[in-house]
């Protein structure tokens, strides 16, 4: 593995993605959405293709995602493989939160990619999305995530 220099290289992910993403991010408000990003993570970079909502069973799901094990272990045996997490931020910007970040640790080294999503400023605009790589680079305490571009693909 070499180390990152600079801006890592965008994500890509299908339109129908991005798609599927936004609707779920809206059927759960007000509550937080999750699920899994599949998809193959190879050398030329990030291809996500597709994606398994997962309930959200936290104790309190307006403010905090806690994907429903059972379903968990069911995804994590779909193809193509979970490559990422997506969850939402249903009242402010997707950004990660210190919560987020330390969640991070749970997540096996198959985890590549992070997106959190936000629904549009009032409810006019499309779902905000954004990207980011998580690092694990030895030297850090504990994994880290580095924003990054999206590019949707059309099919
Ligand atoms: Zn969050």
């Amino acid at each position: 593995m070499t180390t990152h220099q600079g801006t890592p290289p965008p994500i890509r992910l299908d339109s129908s993605v991005q798609l599927m993403l936004g609707k779920h991010l809206l059927t759960c408000l007000p509550h937080e959405a999750c699920g899994l990003l599949l998809g193959t993570a190879a050398a030329g970079g990030i291809l996500i293709s597709s994606y398994v909502p997962l309930s959200n069973v936290a104790p309190d799901p307006l403010h905090a995602f806690v994907p429903d094990p059972s379903e968990w272990v069911r995804a994590m045996f779909s193809s193509p493989a979970p490559i990422g997490l997506f969850h939402s931020h249903p009242t402010s910007p997707p950004w990660p939160s210190p919560a987020d970040i330390q969640g991070l640790i749970a997540l096996g080294p198959e985890f590549r990619v992070y997106l959190i999503g936000s629904p549009g400023q009032g409810g006019l605009q499309p779902p905000a999305l954004n990207g980011f790589i998580i690092s694990r680079e030895s030297g850090a305490d504990g994994p880290q995530l580095l924003h990054t571009g999206l590019q949707a693909l059309l099919k």
